[in-house]
């Protein structure tokens, strides 16, 4: 991209966070049946364009199924959307708060004041639903919204501009399409709050193009989020929920199980059942029709690498349902499994991303523990099993942003859960209340009374002054 259209691209996005800040301060905060029913708007349009949606996704990954979209996009966004709407009233409420002893009777509350102007960019994974998920907490919160969508799903990105564009003025919802180079200009914008969902080198500079304007930021990023079989697990059931979670959008999934943990006596026990699950899930194999092509050239040659060199370092690879030929213009990468697997393998350094499972072994709880608490902190984990002690000591002693027990991925469609990652993958959280109060001030105000106890700790002091520091001081 030239200077020139940076430039201008800097221009007409930092025009645009000027008309939405001078609307925001013209209109003020909106209220709750504005708020509800700029949600109503949203869930109707969104209804209104199912199958379009869907086409636009499927096409911009090569192949991804209808089922898939609405299961793993639409229907999160919905029951948020639902959910935001339902809970609206009590969250916008002031909170009523204790007053410090010696201000009583005087009132201290909590006011949840939408910030002004959020900025969103999203990813390409989930690319209706990551962008469209904060949109709709952001206007929740009374907040007006500037998108930029991914690149890489220019269909989908296209079809959100035009939605948005038809359903809010520009200056309460905008839209911008670009790839890192307009992202980089975004993320340079004095907006009020940025929500930025994606990798985390990018996520890294991003929070540093934010931090020179001093704009808060929440980092939804990636990792490698483990899977952890206890020895006590119900094995054939974990192996269909891992298989499931590993190969929705064929490993395309921020939250997808990266690797699992398996004792080392129930290492075959597992691998079988493993093998049966994703027969029962893709009898073709990755040409069924409901498995998901991988979304470039780029990311195809990145999995087949990591293939390559875990076989050089010694690893065995096991393919499952038959093998998809190098080069195929489908962009399908076949499922595996990979054993004899060692950490110096670059597939277990960087989150993968794909439809590759490594299983590693464990002799001890504390062994497994130790292992993942090796890598960063991972945005999800997850571990079966029903040994108490067991299940306690992993709770107790791994940091990851959210857990599922006993099941994969399931932890994301909670709405009343926080979402979001802790370390190297993210800060901040939405979903739930959380992700209310995230796009709000939490203005604390305190309502003096005409009487209190304070009076007594001014000038002139008397003898009631140090009785009220005597009973303070206690
Ligand atoms: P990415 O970081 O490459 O891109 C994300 C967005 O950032 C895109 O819109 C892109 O155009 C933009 N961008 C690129 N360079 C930029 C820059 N220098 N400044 C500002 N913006 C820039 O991520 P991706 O490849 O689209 O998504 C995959 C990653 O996202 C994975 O790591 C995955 O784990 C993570 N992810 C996390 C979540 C979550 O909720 N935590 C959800 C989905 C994906």
């Amino acid at each position: 991209m030239t200077a020139h259209v940076l430039v201008n691209n800097q221009f007409v996005l930092s025009g645009v966070l000027a008309k939405q800040r001078a609307a925001f301060l013209q209109d003020g905060p909106p209220d709750l049946k504005q708020r509800k029913a700029d949600l109503a708007h949203l869930k109707s349009a969104v209804l209104a364009r199912r199958a379009a949606i869907e086409a636009a996704v499927s096409s911009d990954f090569g192949n991804r199924s209808a089922y898939e979209t609405r299961i793993m996009e639409l229907i999160p966004l919905i029951q948020t959307i639902n959910y935001l709407r339902r809970n609206l009233r009590k969250w916008m409420r002031p909170e009523r708060r204790r007053n410090s002893l010696h201000f009583i009777p005087a009132s201290s509350y909590v006011m949840y004041q939408p910030l002004g102007v959020v900025g969103i960019i999203s990813p390409w994974n989930y690319p209706f639903s990551l962008a469209l998920m904060p949109l709709a907490t952001a206007i929740a919160a009374g907040n007006r919204v500037m998108l930029k969508p991914s690149e890489h799903t220019p269909a989908t990105s296209a079809l959100m501009k035009d939605m948005l564009g038809k359903l809010f003025p520009e200056d309460q919802v905008s839209v911008t399409c670009g790839g890192p180079e307009t992202g980089s200009v975004f993320a340079s914008l004095p907006f009020d709050h940025l929500v930025f969902t994606g990798s985390t080198a990018v996520g890294t500079s991003v929070l540093k193009n934010a931090a020179e304007n001093l704009v808060p930021v929440t980092l939804e990023l990636g990792g490698k989020s483990p899977a952890i079989l206890g020895h006590d697990a119900d094995f054939e059931r974990a192996a269909v929920s891992i298989a499931y979670g590993k190969l929705a959008n064929a490993g395309q999934t921020c939250i997808a199980p990266d690797f699992v943990l398996v004792p080392r006596d129930k290492a075959t026990t597992f691998a079988e059942h493993y093998k049966t699950a994703v027969q029962a899930l893709y009898p073709e194999g990755a040409a069924s029709r409901n498995y998901t092509s991988i979304i470039n050239a780029r990311h195809q040659t990145r999995l087949r690498d990591l293939l390559a060199d875990a076989r050089k370092k010694g690893a065995t690879i096991v393919p499952l349902g038959p093998e998809t030929p190098a080069g195929n213009d489908t962009g399908k990468a076949s499922p595996v499994l990979m054993l004899n697997v060692t950490m110096d393998m670059a597939v277990m350094k960087d989150e993968i991303f794909g439809p590759i499972l490594p299983l590693v072994t464990y002799d001890s709880i504390d062994e497994a523990i130790k292992l993942v608490n090796r890598h960063d902190r991972p945005l999800a984990l997850y571990y079966f099993g029903n040994d108490g002690e067991d299940r306690r000591k992993v709770l107790a002693r791994t940091t990851s942003g959210n857990v599922t027990i006993n099941d994969t991925l399931m932890h994301y469609v909670q709405n009343d859960l926080p979402f979001g990652g802790v370390g190297a993958s993210g800060m901040g959280a939405y979903h739930g209340p959380e992700g209310f109060r995230n796009m709000s001030h939490a203005k604390g105000v305190f309502e003096q009374s005409r009487w209190n106890l304070g009076g007594f700790l001014r000038p002139p002091f008397r003898r009631v002054t140090d009785i009220a520091i005597r009973y303070l001081l206690w």
